[in-house]
């Protein structure tokens, strides 16, 4: 069993006026998706893409089935930007975690398309799993440009690959065992482009809470000039997969998809066409698209043995992130995917629960165990509960007497008007016969009261059959 738990946090940044990034968080599925495109463009995509994502992974939450659910997500982008000319020529990144259920137990599946980011944190450190679609990116994997130079490269925000560009995408497949003491960040390059790696990592080491965490690394962006959206998923696995086979120390925390061999720990690219589809499920390590990326393979320098992902050449136009001018008057609302249930919402959930059906249980030992005397409808009666009723549980009567507030002696009526609590019900029937005594006891006892023949025989219950029967049986 795994549990996750997350938070995020997205931000319309110090300079845009838009917001066209867009977090998901949900029980099983996280996704971060970063817009472009005029006019409403951007948001729109953003949108479009996170909902035909989680559509689609709902009806099959399975490697295949998040692989399918962004193409369908691509689909979606590209259809609705065809058919609208306001629309037209958006696109969206889309970098996706998706916990599934496989044969040998729970995998975290994570997608990319576009150049988000996917960072597994572990007491060893950060590091990228995904590698970015973009023109700088590719020089790098080319070995014509350095990670510093490709950083602040002009061509780094120009996409080799979006969703929505084309009918048809790669998408860039990872599988990692779920570790417990893992952390996984998605990103938009909101954050990267304005966060150096190591202020991240240091964030990500020291904020316990995963919201917290998504919150501070926003607001650092935001300090250190703010100039694009920002938007951040963290997800902790709280309790993960232990069995992992052949891991020796070192390696424990980088169990991506090839874990089992050692070897190679590349991602699977997967094309809509490509007839070794069914591959996907089983993350074959590189060889299966050997021959498309060969080319372009590059190691990871992280010591944990993650590989980055190739990138097969994209049928996907280059697309140029579109710098334009946002004309939106007031600032974006703060958009958000739906909060998951997360492991600490269900503890608070079940504690909570356990601490109402036990107060229940105790008030109603409280008022269950409450008897009074007191006045109904004119009638002296025993009730259980509180006078006045107990955190809404009213008293009910549990019996009837034959006297009345006319017949009670008048010192006694303020006395039963606010009710004499006894402890038990026999307490409250031996307050009640000794008020009788009491009445009986009258040289002109009320008429309708049975006493005891011995002291009063005028006033036997033989002598006044009719008065006592129609009090009898009036229960509330
Ligand atoms: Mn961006």
């Amino acid at each position: 069993m795994t549990v996750l738990r997350s938070g995020s946090a997205s931000d319309v940044g110090r300079v845009r006026a838009v917001n066209e990034d867009l977090a998901l968080e949900s029980l099983t599925l996280f996704a971060v998706a970063d817009g472009m495109g005029g006019h409403a463009g951007g948001e729109v995509a953003a949108r479009t893409a996170i909902d035909a994502l989680q559509n689609e992974f709902a009806r099959r939450q399975s490697i295949d089935g998040l692989v399918d659910a962004v193409q369908e997500a691509n689909r979606a982008v590209y259809a609705r930007g065809r058919a609208d000319p306001d629309l037209h020529g958006m696109g969206t990144t889309l970098t996706a975690a998706a916990l599934v259920a496989t044969g040998d137990g729970d995998r975290l599946v994570l997608a990319n398309v576009g150049d988000s980011r996917a960072y597994r944190f572990h007491e060893s450190g950060l590091s990228q799993l995904t590698t970015d679609h973009s023109v700088a990116e590719e020089l790098v994997a080319r070995g014509e440009l350095s990670e510093a130079e490709a950083a602040v490269h002009p061509h780094r925000h120009i996409l080799t690959r979006a969703l929505g560009i084309s009918p048809d995408i790669d998408v860039d497949v990872w599988q990692v065992v779920p570790e417990e003491g893992d952390r996984y960040l998605l990103c938009s390059d909101g954050l990267t482009n304005e966060v150096p790696v190591e202020e991240i990592t240091r964030v990500l080491s020291e904020t316990r809470d995963p919201e917290e965490a998504a919150e501070t690394l926003v607001e650092m962006a935001n300090e250190a000039g703010g100039s694009d959206n920002i938007t951040v998923v963290v997800l902790d696995v709280v309790v993960g997969e232990h069995e992992i086979a052949g891991s020796d120390g070192a390696a424990a925390g980088a169990a991506v998809h090839a874990a089992s061999d050692g070897t190679s720990r590349a991602p699977t690219s997967v094309s809509p066409g490509e007839p070794t589809r069914s591959g996907v499920a089983t993350i074959a390590p590189a060889p299966a698209d050997a021959s498309a990326t060969a080319s372009s393979r590059r190691e990871a320098t992280a010591g944990n043995g993650v590989v980055a992902a190739p990138s097969p050449r994209s049928a996907a136009a280059t697309q140029t992130r579109p710098r334009v001018p946002e004309r939106a008057p007031d600032r974006a609302p703060r958009v958000r995917g739906p909060r998951r249930i997360t492991f600490r919402v269900l503890l608070f959930v079940i504690v909570f629960a356990a601490l109402a059906v036990g107060a229940y249980a105790l008030i109603h030992w409280y008022v269950d165990g409450s008897y009074f005397v007191g006045l109904r409808h004119n009638q002296v009666v025993i009730y259980q509960g509180r006078p006045g009723g107990f955190v809404g549980i009213e008293p009910r009567v549990v019996q009837h007497t034959q006297m009345t507030e006319q017949e009670v002696p008048s010192y006694k009526i303020p006395d039963l008007k606010a009710g004499v609590q006894e402890p038990s019900l026999k307490a409250a029937q031996s307050y009640v016969s000794n008020l009788q005594l009491a009445l009986c006891s009258l040289s002109q006892p009320p008429a309708g009261l049975t006493c005891p023949p011995t002291s009063n025989p005028g006033a036997s219950s033989a002598a006044r059959p009719s008065a006592t029967a129609p009090r009898t049986g009036r229960e509330a």
